[in-house]
């Protein structure tokens, strides 16, 4: 019988990926599947950026790169940055990862071990968590309030650092809530944070330019203070409709460079060349695919915010990133679990219970709208057909 370490006891895993299979075997079976469960673009990549990876492989670009990434991709990333927030990174400290889940491992892994605490947003992506129960370290969630748009509170977060806290991982704009972070908390919560030297930041931002009704999208880049202890994580996938591409970046501080990188060259060498020169061209190129997308994201979310808030028992609040409607549930006397599992059952609809992303997501559902709007229409009528038949 082969043994396998203790700690893979306690690694989870992100539900979507389970929904997805489970909404692809029911409609293999025939059944009409809606999937509103998964957390992906459903546009193709801007075909100037698919034609880049083209040239890139026609032109032989067939070996390894660079463990850190290419030279003009890591200046793309530092002038983009420059771009979006007036911050100067120097392309050194960017280091190219296959997607934007790699920073969030190295991060944990780097600081991750018996006897530390971590703290991490809750609901959340369920990596976080996941990646730091995998490292040996206590996880302690940072409650996100609904009344608060999905924020946190600087002061919880504060509050929650002992002498074993190492590591703080923010995430804003937010999955799954949308929830975006106002500027007056950051603050609140960096000035605090200059009576913690000892413990880095992980500041996730891959929804950062997914925004809506004019919400400001805050980088902890820009708070000097922080600079030599943030791991900044971004990456292509949800701006520039890329998950399958596989690429991601992180801006590490100096004194943790050769770290990330060194875990780098043990996991994967580097990311395949062609996919970095699609992510030159989508930095450098036309602003307009991204527009359109955003737009048409905008236009959903309106849409399924309102038709979420007329269904008896549901209230859905609107904030303002990503693309998901984090609506509360709990007047349906159904916990989480049991209604994402009746309404892909029952209706067909794919969902994602709130108790995937922490315990905090008890008493919600996250719907993406990264579909047809004709698709989110039909989902929110077969939900209200089954909350009918659950007599709300
Ligand atoms: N961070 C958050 C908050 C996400 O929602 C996701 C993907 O869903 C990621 C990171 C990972 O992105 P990638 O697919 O580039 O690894």
């Amino acid at each position: 019988m082969v043994q396998m370490a203790a700690r893979m006891g306690v690694l989870g895993t992100e539900t979507a990926f389970e929904v997805l299979a489970r909404a692809n075997a029911l409609a293999a079976q025939g059944r009409s599947i809606i999937n509103l469960g998964i957390g992906q673009p459903d546009f193709p990549t801007p075909p100037h950026i698919v034609e880049a990876a083209c040239k890139a492989l026609v032109d032989g670009h067939h070996g390894y790169t660079a463990a850190n990434g290419i030279p003009p991709l890591r200046e793309a990333v530092a002038a983009d940055l420059w771009r979006r927030h007036r911050v100067a990174v120097s392309p050194g400290q960017v280091l190219v990862v296959p997607g934007g889940k790699v920073t969030m491992f190295f991060a944990i892994m780097m600081f991750g071990e018996p006897g530390v605490e971590i703290l991490y947003p809750n609901p959340g992506f369920p990596i976080y968590e996941s990646v730091i129960r995998f490292s040996g370290a206590v996880p302690v969630p940072i409650p996100l309030h609904e009344s608060a748009g999905f924020s946190f509170s600087a002061a919880e977060v504060l509050d929650r650092i002992t002498p074993r806290t190492r590591l703080i991982i923010v995430n804003s704009p937010a999955n799954p809530t949308g929830g975006v972070v106002p500027r007056a908390e950051f603050d609140r919560l960096v000035a605090g944070l200059e009576r913690h030297p000892q413990v880095a930041v992980l500041s996730d931002e891959i929804y950062g330019e997914i925004l809506y009704d004019g919400a400001e999208h805050v980088s902890l880049l820009g708070y000097p203070s922080l600079r030599d202890r943030l791991i900044l994580l971004d990456g292509w996938s949800k701006t520039y409709a890329m998950t399958g591409w596989r690429l991601g970046y992180g801006v590490w501080p100096e004194q943790l460079f050769a770290a990330a990188e060194r875990l780098a060259i043990n996991c994967h060498s580097c990311v395949n060349a062609a996919a970095q020169y699609a992510g030159i061209a989508a930095l450098r190129g036309p602003r307009e695919p991204v527009a359109a997308m955003v737009a048409a994201f905008a236009e959903r979310r309106q849409f399924i915010i309102e038709a979420l808030n007329r269904l008896p028992g549901v209230s859905c609040v609107r904030p303002g990133g990503a693309f998901y409607a984090f609506p509360n549930v709990t007047k349906l006397g159904l916990d989480a679990r049991s209604l994402q599992n009746r309404l892909l059952d029952e209706a067909g609809v794919a969902t994602i219970a709130g108790t995937s992303f922490g315990e905090f997501g008890e008493g919600y559902l996250r719907f993406s709208y990264a579909a047809s709007r004709a698709a989110i229409a039909e989902a929110i009528e077969r939900v209200g057909r089954l909350l009918g038949r659950l007599a709300v």
